[in-house]
């Protein structure tokens, strides 16, 4: 691997923390964004660096453009960017639509969809042979919320996850042939601390059983899909989102 740096924004914990580890075992370069929690950020570079990996961690709130800029930056000095992965995402609090306010969509939009954007542009300006660049691939996390639209919940989240999907397919279509594979995965019910970001820690367990697999999924599962994308192995596949999800 010659391109071999790769961004993943929230990558101090859960499914951004395990796809970096995965990631740099493949032989990546892993440049970790994290929002404010620098201890876990930190202990992800210190994991890979204990195993011989290459890792560098940036403060990047991806809901603003200067930081994602700056995590650019740190990227250019570690090496060539081959790969993107738009991870980083948040929920808010449980809350029906009729409650929600347009300071809490426009927070959503801007870090779940209009981060997602920036910081593919900025990938893309490295990566397109358009641009010089040598290629690489974006993968863009979802999740199962946008086709389930998660009512009583947070529909707002669901929604920016199918802004995500569509952004999936739209870039791909732009960039395809400028050697930049653009891939999307929606993940299930999986086990990390977003879900006590909404209020309730336990509701992925609660609805383990309207999962078909009836379970929960690890964020190394979703990691595995993704480093799974951002390899040769996956060299033919191109705009589209994939479920991890147990069958949900
Ligand atoms: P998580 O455990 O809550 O971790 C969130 C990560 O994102 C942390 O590294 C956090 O950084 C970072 N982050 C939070 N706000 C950010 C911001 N404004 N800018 C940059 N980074 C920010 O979340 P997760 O469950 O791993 O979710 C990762 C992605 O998977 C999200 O896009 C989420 O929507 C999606 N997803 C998750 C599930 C699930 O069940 N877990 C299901 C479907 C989709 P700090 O450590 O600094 O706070």
């Amino acid at each position: 691997m010659t391109n071999n740096v790769v961004v993943i924004t929230g990558g101090s914990r859960g499914i951004g923390r395990a796809a970096a580890l995965a990631a740099a075992k493949r032989g990546w370069r892993v440049v970790i964004g994290y929002a404010t929690n620098k201890k876990a950020a930190d202990e992800v570079v210190a994991t890979i660096e204990a195993s011989n990996g290459k890792a560098l961690a940036v403060k990047c709130d991806v809901g603003e453009e200067r930081d994602i800029l700056a995590l650019f930056k740190a990227a250019d000095g570690f090496g060539t960017l081959g790969a993107l992965v738009n991870n980083a995402g948040i929920v808010g609090q449980t809350a029906r639509v009729e409650d929600l306010t347009a300071d809490r969509i426009n927070h959503m939009l801007r870090v779940n969809v209009t981060g997602s954007f920036l910081c593919a542009r900025e990938a893309v300006k490295r990566m397109s042979t358009k641009h010089g660049g040598k290629g690489g691939v974006i993968v863009n996390i979802s999740s199962v919320a946008a086709t389930l639209g998660s009512a009583n919940t947070y529909v707002d989240y669901a929604a920016s996850k199918g802004a995500i999907d569509t952004f999936t397919t739209g870039l791909s279509n732009e960039v395809a042939a400028e050697g930049i594979r653009v891939v999307g995965i929606r993940p299930g019910l999986i086990d990390t601390d977003i879900h006590a970001s909404g209020g309730e820690p336990d509701r992925h367990h609660r609805l383990a059983k309207t999962v078909p697999m009836q379970r929960v999924g690890t964020a190394d599962e979703i990691a595995n899909a993704i480093v799974w994308l951002l390899s040769d192995e996956a060299s033919y596949v191109a705009g589209m989102t994939m479920n991890v999800s147990g069958g949900r």
